[in-house]
């Protein structure tokens, strides 16, 4: 037997006592994770290093991608074979879910790509102790329980203990201790770091020298520091106003300083105008920002830089990326918070608004652009104008984003600093989302053009070659007829025996929930669909399975309303015979990154309805598209991009524009579309004619106040879904149609696939490499 099978059983004998075949699963999770990470050599990082800062890394399950990129995935499986396992064993243990959707699976892809390029990146978060919270729904309403991800180990994270640093708070003192995890690429040449810092009190407790009061005390130090690093805040794209949120911020981000300044003396001792040839530090949206005025802190308080030395530097070191365009997702905190939590920093938010004033009063700026180009504003810290401010590279993460970044959420600033303004394309990466999850796909194509794709995505453009290659679109639909049938085996297990038919179309949506993300627009669809049927008036269509996959904020009353009215709608659909052969509706519960790794390859439409100039990027349409889904879609994120590279006749755009949205937005009148079109009308009111129940909790009528009344805060369907109800039935029927064509359909899949290559966050990570980080 060869090294890494050894040190399996090594490790089972060694830490357990036993052999394979008397192991479970967490038993042999840990051994083979160990053996895995035995074999790691690890590479001096020569040069410039990157520096991804970010709150959120959702890596999804590690070990089966370990083993991949170490070329160990095939060993393993027979092993396991070979000790009465099956290769699947290890879905059973939970994902590494410490991020809540697109922006840390971002983060995550961008590590496995940079590591496979041999690009210097590490990653710098948070050792979250429960990551996004499981959610299973009960009566049709999302449930939420604790996600207690350590409870099976934590084999790929080791404990730094000489590595420890302090942070200082107005209220208490902690210890931040690193857990690093290797980022292995693939090929197993490079291996970079991702480091998490957990919170643990500064002094370990020690029965022996408390007497009762000071136990008291110690247990209370204890708590009160493990709290800082306890859970993630499961809202995604809403700001979180907390003096926590804030406090693991500074937590994270200043105890990753420390440690790099620290690796910075050693090599370079004081020369600080070094720095930024040492790192590029990348904030992956502005959670992270505060680490602006920590470095500045760093730099004069601890090493007597003045202001005018310090700044360049800070400069030079951080770059911003920016990922929402919705005003209301922008993060602000309250000066008067920021107090409570990092009152020493606070000055260095304050020099940084003089040396801005300053700028601005030499510059001669617009009277009117001045209001917007404050940090502190009424009673404020501004992060992203920080952020903006205080970095010398902002970027969105799609074209039409950065377009936008520039027109309408930063104006001012880009009048300011055009020079800073940059676009980075969003990507994902291969090889988890086509090479991990679609090994029959990858084998298709592997037969085809051969594997040089797994780390140069560019070259599917080879199988267009195939695309009118009636032999190789059979064997193409035969494949996802294989997932189809995987999915359907999985659903059956995890959804109370779900019968999901694999004959049927799989129509998916799957991303955090959201109002704008329009999932409500997709239910009202396939109400239209189900009385259409009913009525006779849709006699030629192709029967097909919905699927949704989203997890609601706790705390967000419409997005859980519109899960118990999804669940609602599958319910009625389940319960009517009339429909049975022709339309099924399923929620499916705790979407992740492994569900997601399932439901990707078995989906032929990719639902991506977000009203235009809403969604960044979207990264989740990239990933379908790559393992040959049509994209039904808006012009908007990356969605234009996709379009761009795989042609509007391979997939179904509709609806308003941005430019549209724009002019339409003051004379929009919802409750007219309402009363003048009759489909729209009978949908909308199943909210509240008794069709529909929501067990009285006024959910129902709450989401049909928004569409039709509004509220305080915003005008009647502010997301446009009844504007853009038409055209997307429309696109979505004739999709629906032209699906029966199974050649002709295979053809715009299988298109898909072959340029989706733009798509690697491969490309991406390049790119700020070279535009943004010098490295
Ligand atoms: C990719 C991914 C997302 C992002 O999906 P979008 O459709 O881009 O919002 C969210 N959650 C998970 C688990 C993902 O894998």
């Amino acid at each position: 037997m060869n090294q890494f099978e050894q040190q399996i059983d090594q490790y089972l004998d060694l830490d357990y006592g036993i052999t394979a075949r008397q192991a479970i699963v967490e038993q042999l999770y840990n051994a083979v994770s160990k053996a895995a990470m035995k074999s790691l050599s690890f590479s001096e990082q020569s040069g410039k290093k990157g520096c991804y800062f970010s709150a959120e890394f959702l890596l999804g399950r590690l070990i089966y991608s370990n083993l991949l990129n170490l070329g160990l995935l095939e060993r393993c499986r027979t092993y396991l074979n070979q000790n009465g396992f099956d290769a699947g064993v290890f879905e059973s243990i939970d994902d590494d879910a410490l991020g809540n959707g697109g922006l840390g699976r971002l983060a995550a892809c961008f590590l496995d790509s940079a590591a496979t390029h041999g690009i210097p990146l590490n990653g710098f978060g948070i050792r979250y102790k429960y990551g996004l919270f499981h959610q299973y729904f009960q009566d049709g309403f999302q449930k939420e329980t604790a996600d207690d991800w350590l409870k099976a180990g934590d084999p790929w994270g080791i404990r730094g203990e000489s590595e420890a640093v302090t942070v200082k708070f107005a209220d208490q003192t902690v210890r931040a201790i690193p857990y690093d995890m290797p980022v292995i690429g693939y090929g197993g040449n490079t291996v970079n770091r991702l480091r998490l810092w957990q919170a643990e009190p500064l002094s370990a407790f020690d029965f022996e020298q408390f007497n009762l009061q000071k136990y008291d005390e110690a247990v209370e130090e204890r708590i009160r520091a493990e709290e800082i690093t306890a859970v993630l805040y499961p809202n995604d794209d809403t700001p979180a106003g907390k003096q926590l949120r804030l406090k693991q911020q500074y937590f994270f981000t200043s105890a990753s300083l420390q440690s790099l300044v620290k690796e910075f003396l050693q090599k370079h001792g004081e020369s600080f105008s070094h720095f930024p040839k040492e790192f590029a530090i990348q904030l992956n949206d502005t959670h992270p920002v505060i680490a602006i005025p920590e470095l500045l802190r760093i730099l004069m308080e601890e090493h007597q830089l003045s202001f005018d030395e310090a700044f360049p530097i800070v400069r030079d070191t951080f770059a911003y990326t920016n990922h929402t365009i919705m005003a209301e997702a922008l993060e602000k905190w309250e000066v008067s918070l920021f107090l409570t939590v990092a009152p020493q920093v606070y000055p260095y938010v304050v020099l940084l608004q003089n040396a801005l004033n300053r700028e601005i009063k030499e510059r001669n700026i617009e009277q009117q652009d001045k209001a917007a180009l404050q940090i502190i504003s009424g009673g404020q810290i501004h992060m992203a104008r920080l952020a903006v401010y205080a970095s010398h590279a902002t970027n969105g993460v799609a074209k039409i984003h950065s377009e936008l970044l520039k027109s309408n959420v930063l104006p001012e600033w880009y009048r300011m600093y055009p020079e800073r303004f940059q676009n980075k394309t969003n990507g994902i990466t291969q090889r988890r989302w086509l090479a991990l999850c679609n090994q029959e796909l990858s084998g298709f194509i592997n037969e085809r053009i051969g594997n040089g794709w797994v780390t140069d995505l560019n070259q599917l453009k080879r199988l267009t070659a195939y695309l009118d290659d009636s032999a190789s679109l059979a064997q193409f639909r035969e494949i996802k007829r294989q997932k189809k049938i995987q999915l359907c085996n999985h659903v059956r297990i995890h959804e109370y025996g779900f019968e999901l038919n694999p004959d049927f179309i799989f129509d998916v949506q799957i991303k955090r929930l959201h109002e704008y993300k329009r999932q409500l627009l997709n239910a009202f669809s396939i109400l239209d669909i189900y009385f259409a049927i009913k009525d006779g008036t849709l006699t030629d269509f192709t029967p097909t399975a919905f699927l949704f996959g989203a997890k609601a904020a706790p705390g967000y009353r419409r997005a859980k309303g519109i899960i118990k009215f999804i669940n609602e709608i599958a319910r009625l659909i389940s319960a009517d015979p009339e429909v049975k052969d022709k339309l099924q509706v399923l929620f499916v519960q705790n979407y992740n990154v492994s569900y997601a790794e399932k439901l990707i390859p078995a989906a032929d439409v990719s639902e991506q309805i977000s009203t235009a100039g809403t969604e960044a990027s979207g990264t989740g349409n990239m990933k379908l598209m790559l393992n040959g889904a049509v994209t039904l879609g808006t012009l908007d994120g990356a969605n234009i991009e996709i379009v761009e590279q795989a042609g509007e006749e391979n997939n179904y755009i509709f609806g308003a524009t941005v430019d549209e949205i724009a002019q339409l937005s003051n004379t929009y009148h919802p409750k007219a579309l309402y009363e003048s079109n009759p489909r729209i009308r009978r949908v909308v009111d199943t909210l509240i004619d008794g069709t529909l129940d929501d067990g009285d909790t006024g959910l129902f009528r709450e989401l049909y106040d928004s569409l039709l009344k509004g509220v305080s805060w915003h005008k009647p369907d502010q997301y446009y879904l009844l504007q853009d109800f038409e055209s997307y039935c429309e696109a979505k029927l004739r999709a629906n149609r032209d699906y029966r064509n199974a050649e002709e359909f295979s053809h715009k899949c299988l298109a898909n696939t072959a340029r989706a290559g733009y798509f690697s966050s491969d490309r991406t990570v390049r790119e700020y490499a070279q535009e943004i980080w010098g490295i």
